[in-house]
């Protein structure tokens, strides 16, 4: 088998759980957009993968994502940055980034809407809010407690465009118990902030969980393109 025949195979496995998951929550299957996350693969897969028609990808290191949308800038993509993202990189990602993801804080904005006026472009913002149990040292993730300031810094950005939120089920919990956790957070959420609809949640293993409450994207890594060698 080609690397090409094996990614159009994977792909078809993940859409067909995407509409099967949709149809069981009495959703619509293109309500569900998937993000292929080729973080640790080779530009020449994003390639191939564009050309099987996906139109979304995801990246969760800096120099590796600038990289490959160097390499792959003849290609119609939108890139998203869906790793943890440190204050003194938030400039050069918004320069290559049409989404960025992972937004916790609010000492990012001002840095990425420096990026984003450089580069003359309006980036599209998620807001990464910790599905985490209370206490746990290691969140990933906006404390939900200061979600709602986060988004209003966002919202009256003008370099940037508040889209909506991206959680992670935590490590060692039930996922579906983690998604059901967010529904308070992002009804609230969406009271203050109602254009703000998008919801990024569930990876390879936990698609269908994250379907169930509303994800309007999934971030499918190894499902698509096998397993990284390595860590993450
Ligand atoms: C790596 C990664 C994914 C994809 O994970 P898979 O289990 O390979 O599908 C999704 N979201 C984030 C934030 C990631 O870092």
């Amino acid at each position: 088998m080609t690397r090409l025949d094996e990614l159009r195979t994977n792909l078809r496995a993940v859409h067909d759980r995407i509409a099967r998951a949709a149809a069981d929550a009495g959703r619509a299957a293109d309500d569900v957009s998937l993000v292929v996350v080729t973080k640790y693969f080779p530009a020449s897969d994003v390639r191939l993968l564009a050309g099987l028609g996906v139109t979304d990808v995801g990246e969760n290191r800096h120099q590796e994502a600038e990289a490959k949308a160097a390499e792959c800038a003849d290609l119609d993509l939108r890139w998203h940055f869906i790793g943890g993202l440190q204050s003194n990189k938030a400039a050069a990602v918004a320069r290559y980034a049409d989404v960025v993801e992972s937004v916790d804080r609010p000492a990012l904005v001002p840095r990425l809407a420096r990026g984003a006026a450089d580069a003359g472009r309006v980036v599209d913002v998620l807001l990464q809010v910790s599905l985490d149990p209370p206490g746990r040292d290691q969140r990933s993730g906006a404390d939900p407690a200061t979600l709602a300031a986060l988004a209003d810094e966002v919202a009256r950005t003008p370099e940037l465009r508040l889209r909506g939120l991206m959680v992670v089920a935590p490590l060692g919990d039930d996922p579906a118990l983690a998604f059901a956790r967010l529904a308070g957070i992002r009804a609230d959420f969406l009271a203050r902030h109602p254009d703000a609809t998008l919801l990024s949640a569930g990876m390879s293993g936990d698609l269908e969980a994250a379907i169930t409450v509303g994800a309007t994207h999934v971030r499918i890594g190894s499902a698509v393109l096998g397993s990284r060698v390595g860590v993450q």
